[in-house]
């Protein structure tokens, strides 16, 4: 037999104590199909379990005896790259998850999917950046040179289709191919989730603004530097025509991009934008693709063929090798927070992909995470680039607050002012269009007792049950649904009264208010369908309705030209949150939705109804301005110690026992403060343990510990340290721990 080789492999087993690389025998059989980054079947404890392949090597220190071979191999090629298994072994470093768990996080789960059909396509037969060379060598045969450029522009036609497209004869196609031009390559039949061809068209020329940023991070690329740009532009203010022109650049170059949106709803007008620019070269990835898509475009990725990657979170995690420009579109949203597993940020992810490959990272924003625009401050690492005037020249809104206060003193009960139904009578006869932004779902998101006072609760969750409009009571945390009742299930009273206002309940009002308006409603209720939400946009971007109600997935990014008027018709809902976060998410949240009217011809207005007109937040968004609103805000954060002044990691402990999981955070605790004896004594903060503002979810109870300190690298040891002590003295494990680091969420 020959020489004996070992496959080291990293265990699906979510266990932290197992969170390393073991040592299997790979039998003889199963050479040469086992690869790097393949999964794997494998013997362990008793079971069988997948795992990762991430090395070889032909010496082991593991006994022979206790060695155990690979059962099987699951991939036909490997769905793991060299850069991938690097970035997954900093995620459990930064962000204090296991191997599996990150490597779990960048295996799109379609890779398993098979190929559909074979066909054989044509692809230039030379590096693109030798293209103008070989145009020049063909400019005696203009048919040749037409045949060339259509398939550097779209790669991987078939032969009949290339020569159709230039209107060619297949000799002329066939000629290429025998001179090595073009080169033929069976590939699998795709499955092209967004079939859009170029248009030809060329962008619009850049103002000053645009073409200074788009100028300076471009002399960023072409002189190689690994350089991160804060790009600070106002809403409207056409941060995707410089994203697109620095990508022509990134192109020409050699350069791969890819550029991350916060949300599906957004990556429809982006791929039609990018699309109809750079052709088939754009690939996209996110959920909503059939898993064929998703397996096709994510080869398309890794093969090279596409240049140009676009998709939401986990695109992040996209095969392309060695990309040369990250784009984090929206950087401030917290949608690129994972919220389970590895509790990853798309940013601070893409930040290190850029720094293993020397790339260049664009983070695009109109507000910006105060994290983002303090690192990109004088003494900060980040380049700052601010944009503020809108493209066109066109104004910003006009932005107006409505006090609530003085409405209910006017003896107005309703949950629009006067000023607010004026303005959408007015835009209803101008044929413009409206937005009214309110951040709940369903008809009344809380359900009180009149004579009691008890509010009804999700059973699972300590979470107030929401009525929606098909007469039934559900829970926005686990789905919980059960037919709305009549009496109060304390105190049997009738008196239930319906409080606070969700999409639903603007909807009817406005029906009942306008009936002769068409009226749309975009919510995670109408849009659950797959298409649902592209389906409401187009309607309302046809000019199928007056009126568009909505929640904060209608405040990011859309373009809607019609839109001349945005309503908020309640401001406060995101202001009072448990949460340090909470001034910073409600100024960002009205700046954004804000940023919806007037991006067409005509100038748009905003109407903010608040309980709290003269809270900075609400104040700063009225004034359009950042500055004011970090100045304050900064204030606030020196003084609780809060990020950007601190890191912070949470420890949040659950259990379906709620007096396990109170006396598992005081043990914890503990654990946490013998772990400190070994830093300084001015080490982190360990708060708490105290109930999580959420306190039940799903059946579990659900306990925390925050920890808070200057020091990313130091907090993360204490952590590591303390949940170490910890699992050693806890027996049973009957208690699931979750780490999070930098958290976005506090609740
Ligand atoms: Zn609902
Ligand atoms: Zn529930
Ligand atoms: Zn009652």
């Amino acid at each position: 037999m020959s020489e004996q080789v070992y496959a080291e492999i990293v265990v699906d087993v979510p266990v932290r104590n197992v969170d390393r690389v073991f040592s299997y025998i790979v039998p003889a059989d199963l050479f040469p199909a086992i690869k790097f980054g393949m999964r794997v079947i494998v013997p362990f404890a008793g079971r069988k379990v997948t795992g990762y392949v991430v090395g070889f090597s032909g010496i082991t220190q593991v006994s022979q005896e206790k060695l155990k071979p690979v059962l099987a191999v699951l991939d036909n090629e490997p769905v793991i790259t060299e850069e991938l298994w690097t970035l997954a072994r900093w995620m459990k470093a930064y962000y204090l998850c296991t191997l599996a768990q990150a490597l779990k996080c960048m295996v799109s789960p379609a890779v398993r999917v098979k190929a559909a059909g074979s066909y054989t396509g044509l692809w230039i037969g030379f590096a693109d950046n030798q293209l103008a060379q070989v145009l020049a060598k063909l400019n005696r045969s203009p048919k040749q040179s037409a045949v060339i450029k259509a398939a550097a522009g779209q790669p991987g036609l078939s032969p009949k289709a290339l020569a159709d497209q230039v209107g060619v004869s297949s000799a002329t196609v066939s000629a290429l191919v025998g001179k090595g031009l073009l080169q033929a390559r069976t590939t699998s039949v795709r499955r092209n989730p967004y079939p859009i061809k170029p248009t030809g068209i060329p962008g619009p020329v850049l103002t000053p603004e645009q073409a200074y940023c788009a100028g300076e991070i471009i002399r960023a690329i072409e002189s190689s530097q690994s350089q991160v740009f804060a790009l600070h532009g106002i809403t409207g203010s056409g941060k995707t025509e410089i994203y697109l022109n620095v990508i022509a650049r990134a192109l020409v170059l050699g350069r791969k991009t890819l550029i991350t949106v916060p949300e599906i709803a957004l990556t429809g007008q982006m791929v039609n934008t990018f699309k109809e620019r750079y052709g088939d070269t754009v690939a996209v990835l996110h959920s909503a693709l059939s898993a064929g898509e998703r397996y096709d475009e994510w080869q398309r990725i890794r093969n090279g063929d596409s240049k140009i990657v676009l998709g939401t979170r986990s695109a992040v995690f996209a095969p392309l090798s060695g990309p040369g420009l990250l784009i984090i579109d929206e950087e401030h949203e917290a949608a690129y927070k994972q919220d389970d597993q590895a509790r990853y940020h798309a940013r601070e992810v893409a930040l290190q992909r850029a720094k293993l490959s020397g790339a260049v990272v664009i983070l695009g924003s109109a507000t910006m995470s105060l994290e983002s625009y303090c690192r990109a401050q004088k003494e900060g690492p980040y380049r700052y680039l601010s944009i503020e005037n809108r493209i066109e020249q066109k104004p910003l809104p006009q932005i107006k607050t409505i006090d609530l206060r003085a409405e209910t003193h006017k003896g107005n009960p309703g949950i629009f002012s006067l000023a607010l139904l004026q303005k959408i009578e007015e835009k209803i006869r101008l044929k413009e269009q409206t937005i009214l932004f309110i951040n709940r779902r369903g008809f009344s998101p809380i359900v009180i007792c009149r004579d009691c006072g008890f509010v009804l609760k999700c059973p699972h969750c300590d979470i107030s049950l929401t009525y929606h409009s098909d007469l039934t009571l559900r829970c926005h945390y686990c789905n919980y649904i059960s037919p709305v009742i009549n009496k109060c299930s304390n105190c049997a009273s009738e008196q239930l009264r319906f409080a606070g206002t969700g999409t639903q309940k603007v909807e009817e009002e406005i029906r009942h208010i306008f009936p002769s308006a068409g009226v749309l409603r975009m919510d995670a209720d109408t849009t659950s369908r797959k298409g649902a939400h592209a389906e409401i946009l187009k309607n309302f971007l046809d000019g199928k309705a007056d009126i568009l109600i909505g929640t904060q997935m209608l405040a990011k990014g859309l373009n809607l030209p019609n839109v001349t008027l945005v309503g908020v018709i309640n401001a406060d809902t995101t202001l009072h949150m448990p949460d340090f976060r909470a001034a910073e998410k409600t100024f960002q949240l009205l700046t954004q939705v804000a940023g919806r009217a007037g991006r067409g011809e005509k100038p748009g207005e905003v109407i903010i109804q608040t309980y709290n007109p003269e809270h900075y937040s609400i104040k700063a968004a009225l004034n359009n301005s950042y500055k004011d609103f970090y100045a304050q805000e900064m204030i606030i954060r020196r003084e609780l110690g809060y990020p950007p002044f601190s890191r912070l990691i949470r420890i949040i402990l659950s259990s379906t026992q709620s007096a396990l999981v109170q006396s598992g955070a005081f043990l914890l605790k503990e654990c946490l403060l013998e772990a400190q004896r070994d830093f300084n004594p001015h080490g982190p903060d360990i708060l708490g343990p105290a109930p999580a503002p959420l306190h039940k979810i799903k059946e579990k109870y659900r306990w925390q510990i925050v920890l808070k300190g200057k020091q990313a690298l130091i907090l993360r040891q204490l952590a590591a340290k303390g949940i170490d002590i910890f699992e050693s003295r806890q027996g049973n494990r009957l208690l699931s721990i979750i780490v999070d680091v930098e958290p976005q969420n506090m609740m």
